[in-house]
């Protein structure tokens, strides 16, 4: 099918196993679906909480005013 991509799973570099591995428990699972199984809603989740430093990140990214930001319309 043109212009869909399929979806495949990939593993972790050592950079990105680190990366994850400094991250506060509870969004480490999330970051694992965004790096490995490549979801799309959850790259988008955890790059909002990585953008709000991953403190109050849920009110924060509800709260946030940058709408020129590519992923403000589409924001979770
Ligand atoms: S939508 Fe807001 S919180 Fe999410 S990445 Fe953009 S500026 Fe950061």
């Amino acid at each position: 099918m043109k212009g869909r991509r399929k979806k495949t799973t990939a593993t972790l570099s050592d950079r990105q196993a680190a990366y994850i591995a400094d991250l506060p428990v509870s969004y480490q699972d999330g970051m694992r679906k965004a790096l490995i199984d490549k979801s799309l809603a959850y790259a988008v989740k955890m790059k909002c909480r990585d953008c709000c430093g991953f403190e109050n990140a849920t009110e924060r990214v509800r709260d946030c005013n940058i709408t020129t930001c590519p992923l403000w319309a589409v924001r979770r």
